[in-house]
């Protein structure tokens, strides 16, 4: 076999791809990892800026997450000792029910599991895939092609949908039954503190629907810095607006919102996630198709949260290993 041959590829090193790879390298398989982002993260992003000599980490997408479910409470605690992840009390709803960020960016344990399955082909999009003999075959965006002998794919919905549509039309059919749902985000610095409390606020109705001072985060530090979240609708309706005219109109509805004058940013900068939360579907958690060897792994497939991609995704992982 080729150096570009693996048993396993996981198209996608999200939440989801990663706890995958982690249970499938734990039974001791041979995995391989692509994704196209340049760097850790997924919908757990941070970004880093450098602020008045110091670097600082926004998290744009994911704020905190949860863990309920006792084998993801497990993979949680080992975060925390590895120090890749921090409870940060402002976001709990209630003390039996710890909110968890990574450290020091929300990307923290996405990071983590790359390291330990040895590493992820990052800036690497799978654009196609088709069937070659008894082996999957990858086509990326540069020159380079993979084959594997079982694919496993976990990205977004709307994307695992047009890459399965010829070659696992079942799959595809349920990723296109899901709809997420978009979200602009804001990162914002400011030289003084805001004179608004508490340090999360959220509003489902509101055009801001959450905003969180980011720089109270566990370890980040730094100026002071907030992430709003504008509504699925308020998203919508400037949905194509370009980056900057779109942090400015959220700046000022936050400051509307809270009632608090207009403080002008020392740095301002939108991200507009297309594909933010899903619509997540009753019934298994992840898919697999033993004969082909193909799944498919997300948090659409459980519920539209970190700890649901990844339940979804060792889900997988448990069918590759009791069929494949
Ligand atoms: C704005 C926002 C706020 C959120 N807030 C919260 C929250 O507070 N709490 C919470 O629990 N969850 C929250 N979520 C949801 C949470 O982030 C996701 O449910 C979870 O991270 C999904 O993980 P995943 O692995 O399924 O997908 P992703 O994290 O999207 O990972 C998929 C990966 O696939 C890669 N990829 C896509 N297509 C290709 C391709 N063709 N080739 C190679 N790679 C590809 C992408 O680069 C990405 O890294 C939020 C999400 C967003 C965007």
């Amino acid at each position: 076999m080729s150096a570009s041959h693996s048993d396993i590829a996981i198209i996608g090193a999200g939440m989801a791809g990663l706890a995958c790879a982690t249970r499938l390298k734990a039974a001791g398989r041979l995995v391989r990892v692509f994704d196209k982002g340049r760097g850790p993260g997924g919908r757990m992003a941070a970004r880093r800026v450098e602020l008045n000599g110091e670097t600082v980490r926004f998290d744009h997408g994911a704020q905190y997450f949860t863990a309920r479910d006792p084998a993801f409470r497990d993979a949680v605690a080992g975060w925390e000792a590895q120090g890749v992840v921090a409870r940060w009390h402002a976001a709990s709803r209630a003390a039996e029910d710890p909110a968890f960020v990574g450290a020091p960016g929300m990307n923290g344990p996405i990071k983590a599991m790359a390291n330990a399955v040895g590493g992820v082909h990052w800036s690497t999009r799978i654009k196609d895939l088709t069937r070659d003999g008894d082996m999957w075959r990858m086509t990326t965006t540069d020159s380079a092609d993979y084959t594997a002998s079982t694919v496993l794919i976990a990205i977004p919905a709307e994307q695992a949908s047009d890459l399965l549509q010829t070659v696992a039309p079942e799959f595809a059919d349920i990723a296109a039954s899901v709809t997420s749902e978009p979200c602009w985000a804001v990162m914002a610095a400011f030289a003084r503190p805001l004179a608004i409390e508490p340090d999360t606020l959220r509003d489902a109705e509101a055009k801001i629907s959450w905003a969180a001072r980011n720089s109270a985060k566990p370890g980040r530090g730094g100026p002071e810095g907030w992430v709003l979240h504008a509504s699925p609708r308020r998203s919508r309706q400037i949905i194509d607006r370009a980056k900057q005219d779109a942090a400015e109109i959220l700046l000022a509805d936050f400051f509307d919102q809270t009632g608090t004058d207009r403080v002008d940013p020392i740095h301002l900068v939108a991200h507009r996630w297309l594909y933010a939360q899903p619509t997540s579907l009753k019934g298994e958690p992840a898919r697999y198709e033993p004969k082909a060897r193909i799944g498919i792994a997300g948090d659409y497939l459980h519920s539209p949260r970190v700890e649901g991609a990844w339940v979804s995704g060792t889900a997988l992982a448990d069918l590759v290993l009791g069929g494949g």
